[in-house]
């Protein structure tokens, strides 16, 4: 089975009216629009695999990577030598950086071709990484807000819609203490996206402990400071989480080695894709340590961390479920998490497509 074509998808699916984020996060104000990248990548035999890249800022860049650097690399060659071709691809393009729109490419191809697999083998990804559960817990990734009765609202909002697991990005306490008294009983998580230095930081998490957090993400700059986070996770008193910047595996190596995380955070989109994605679990089990994947998207990304997860994560382990107000999703309104558990899809290969209406409907040029 060749891989006959590679087509890109750029996608920019806009809020709801009414709803907009502070989406410092990202580095904008005023974030109109949630942007994706799909990839489908058809084999000479009619199969067609649907692969996601982070995206955001980073779409158009991430599509010049695969148009004119992936696709060439993978167009003519045998679909099914999955591990084999991405080390290939890996190699050919190292040069260019190996933490870059070029990695969250090679993602995208690699979770399309797992996806063509499943297909082709009329099963689950999950199945053929070994089987597991029918579905798993998640939790409710709720945007910055910054204004704390915004904050409270959603908050209640995601409650009321049966999430008991909510993870915020937010950096001031106002913000946090506002969505610990609107839900004391929630377990609460909190991503400041690498927002202070080491000294800071151990400032901060003094404030930070009244609010029982289940963990504290990301809370060092530069984010491959692993001593700097395992200094402060020795003395802090709150789980540390991080790895959705960690992109190869050697650097996840280096992560559990520096013993600078409770959760470690691997990002199916950026990292490598499925066949990466594989691999941290063992590494993480040496330590006991849960992978929590990074899915902050809703598409061939988000499942390809649902899989991964139903074969190999451990009973804690939980899915990020974006918590967003957008127009609509990749997959429609197909796919969400019930009561705070999230379907494993049993279709073959990641189980659901894309939805054409919302491509064609929302495919920016
Ligand atoms: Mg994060």
């Amino acid at each position: 089975m060749i891989i006959a074509k590679v087509e890109t998808f750029p996608l920019r699916i806009p809020f709801k009216t009414g709803s907009r984020s502070d989406a410092a996060a990202w580095g904008d104000k005023d974030l109109p629009a949630a942007d994706s990248l799909l990839v489908k990548v058809a084999t000479d035999e009619g199969l067609e695999g649907w692969g996601e890249a982070f995206g955001f800022k980073a779409t158009t860049s991430v599509r010049l990577a695969v148009d004119e650097l992936i696709a060439p690399l993978c167009i003519g060659r045998d679909a099914t030598q999955i591990a084999p071709l991405m080390l290939e691809v890996q190699k050919s393009l190292h040069v260019f950086g190996r933490n870059s729109p070029l990695i969250f490419g090679i993602s995208a191809l690699d979770i399309a071709l797992w996806d063509i697999a499943g297909k082709a083998a009329n099963a689950p990804v999950y199945r053929l990484l070994g089987g597991g559960a029918a579905d798993l817990a998640c939790y409710a990734s709720l945007v910055r807000y910054s204004d704390p009765s915004l904050v409270r609202a959603n908050v209640r909002r995601a409650i009321d819609a049966g999430f008991r697991s909510l993870k915020l990005h937010e950096i001031a306490l106002p913000a946090v203490r506002a969505a610990r008294e609107e839900a004391p009983d929630a377990e609460l998580m909190l991503d400041v996206n690498c927002a202070w230095t080491l000294n800071e930081a151990r400032r901060r998490v003094e404030e930070l402990k009244q609010f029982r957090l289940k963990w504290l993400e990301e809370p060092v700059w530069p984010p491959e400071n692993y001593d700097g986070l395992a200094q402060l996770r020795r003395t802090c008193g709150i789980p540390i989480a991080a790895g959705e910047n960690v992109s190869t595996l050697m650097d996840f190596e280096r992560l559990m080695a520096a013993e600078a995380v409770d959760f470690v955070q691997p990002s199916p989109a950026k990292m490598g894709g499925i066949t990466e994605l594989c691999k941290v679990f063992p590494i993480a089990a040496m330590s006991n340590t849960a992978v929590m994947p990074h899915s902050f998207y809703d598409g061939p990304g988000l499942l390809a961390a649902i899989h991964a997860t139903a074969a190999l994560g451990t009973a804690d382990a939980m899915i990020e479920w974006r918590y967003f107000d957008l127009e609509t999703q990749i997959y429609g309104g197909l796919f969400a998490p019930k009561e705070g558990r999230i379907p494993v899809p049993q279709g073959p290969g990641l189980g659901i497509d894309p939805d054409p209406s919302v491509i064609r409907a929302y495919m920016r040029v």
